[in-house]
């Protein structure tokens, strides 16, 4: 049977990156088997829909090479991929499920279950559940008569749908990262399926859609793990038992002190991104940094987030999407959560800048200088100048300050490094190299190392004692490649005036 796993968020705000490592393990085991990936948009819940959500997360995935096969932007066998423009699939099982006993109208109102946890709540149950306790002193179609059940639904009565889970069965089935998980039934419980609106719950909608979509493998959160046994047993009171996907709980990403689940709070806290890209929250304007605004490149993020609670067996630690899927394996996936390290996320993204080729990274570094308002001139000058820097750069924003003054003066120069070993003598030596500049037969680096070098030797100064100045007058502090090779690059006409202005302050 063919793989087909689903990546199913809800359109609730940003993609935090333990979503997109869900999607990408999917996406990774599924290309693997030679499956189709699917994007399923749950959004059942309609309060907490937030507009622009599902095109982010369609964006985010795009960006990230995390192609689905089918999804809401992609014609389909399975379409609608939205859970809200199923809604009236979900019905009918819901009732199949009262018919046969397995759940129940609950007509409850707010203020009934207010009151049931007030009234339950006791040392030994500190927060009430509508379960099996509870259930047969609140107001459903298990305590009324069938006439009255009857008469409510005939009046319109608002109610929902809640599965009746047994008191005492041990519910059990295998994780592909656990092994084989038990829960008690009894502490579960009855979660609702159908809300008053109509629109299923998640539980319902999940086990409903895996199953018409033709699920095989369902990768999700840990945190889904104790919503598992109510979803195990509609599988079983749905007659689907034999078509049940293979779970997968992913462990969390954690903090980086290792307490607790990442959140998108942290991010702010400690100064790095949790979202793929920006996100911007419509309500409260609060805007979230992105790791693709931060000047990621898209193989290092996923290279990194694929390391982050899976390991390889090798050494190897650089693998692009081709070789992650033929790697990938779930054996390899951690069951402890794996915490979060930025400096080895940009230590990830450090690489992929040194091995990625310039025509590759042409477009993105271009994208930042020209946010940046550097005048950007043509593409072979730009390929060739982050040829020269691009070992020294870690986020793409930092060829703004390493290729920027090939484009423009320094805004400021670092004196201060120049002043303590300054003298006349050296002064006298730039003067007299911009008189001997102006007679060289080009501006070619080589030419330009050997003019210089002379003059130091004439005036019997250490080349090492100059080239610092030099260096400082050319981009304005101490980085940058060779300085020969920069001062051919932006030309003798732009040298002169840097090498001027800096002997007019000094
Ligand atoms: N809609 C759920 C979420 O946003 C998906 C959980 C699942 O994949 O089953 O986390």
């Amino acid at each position: 049977m063919s793989v087909r796993t689903r990546f199913a968020p809800s359109p609730t705000g940003g993609l935090h990156l333990g979503g997109v490592r869900t999607a990408l393990y999917s996406y990774l085991y599924t290309k693997k088997h030679h499956g189709q990936f699917v994007l399923r948009i749950e959004d059942t819940d309609q309060n907490r829909y937030v507009e622009g959500a599902e095109q982010y997360i369609i964006d985010c995935l795009n960006w990230c090479g995390i192609t689905p096969d089918e999804g809401p932007h992609l014609p389909g066998d399975y379409a609608p991929y939205r859970q809200s423009e199923r809604k009236a699939d979900y019905k009918p099982y819901a009732l199949q499920l009262v018919e046969q006993g397995h759940a129940y109208y609950a007509f409850d109102t707010p203020e009934e279950l207010e009151a049931m946890r007030n009234n339950f709540k006791s040392p030994n149950n500190p927060s009430p559940q509508y379960d099996h306790n509870t259930r047969m002193k609140m107001k459903n179609s298990l305590t009324l008569l069938p006439e009255e059940t009857e008469r409510l639904l005939a009046a319109q009565t608002p109610y929902v749908i809640r599965i009746k889970m047994d008191e005492n069965e041990v519910i059990t089935f295998q994780d592909m990262i656990r092994g084989e998980i038990s829960n008690e039934s009894g502490l579960v419980d009855d979660k609702v399926l159908l809300k008053a609106d109509g629109m299923p719950t998640y539980h319902l909608a999940v086990v409903v859609d895996d199953y018409l979509m033709k699920i095989t493998h369902a990768f999700r959160g840990e945190e889904w793990l104790p919503s598992a046994p109510v979803h195990i047993k509609l599988w079983e009171y749905l007659g689907w038992k034999n078509d049940m996907p293979q779970w997968a709980h992913l462990p969390l990403i954690l903090k980086p002190d290792g307490h607790g689940k990442l959140s998108k709070r942290d991010g702010d806290r400690l100064g790095f991104p949790v979202f793929a890209m920006d996100w911007q929250d419509a309500k409260t304007g609060e805007m979230m940094q992105g790791f693709r605004e931060r000047g990621f490149l898209p193989e290092a993020f996923v290279n990194m987030l694929a390391m982050l609670g899976w390991h390889s067996g090798e050494e190897k630690e650089l693998f692009s999407m081709d070789e992650l899927i033929s790697s990938f394996s779930m054996e390899r996936v951690h069951k402890h959560g794996a915490k979060f390290d930025f400096e080895k996320a940009k230590w990830f993204n450090h690489e992929w800048i040194k091995h990625s080729t310039e025509e590759h990274l042409l477009p993105q570094v271009k994208k930042h200088l020209q946010q940046a308002n550097i005048p950007v001139g043509d593409d072979d000058k730009l390929s060739n100048i982050i040829a020269l820097v691009k070992d020294r750069c870690t986020l793409l924003h930092d060829f703004v300050q390493q290729t920027g003054y090939f484009y423009q003066s320094p805004a400021s120069y670092d004196l201060e490094s120049i002043q303590p070993k300054w003298s006349a003598e050296k002064k006298d030596f730039f003067e007299s190299l911009m008189l001997r500049f102006k007679d060289l037969p080009d501006f070619k680096m080589q030419t330009i190392e050997e003019s210089f070098k002379a003059l130091a030797a004439e005036k019997n100064i250490k080349v090492g004692e100059l080239q610092l100045p030099f260096r400082i007058m050319l981009v304005g502090g101490k980085f940058g490649p060779g300085v020969f090779q920069i001062a051919e690059l932006i030309g003798k006409e732009a040298v002169e005036m840097r090498v001027g202005a800096v002997l007019g302050q000094l």
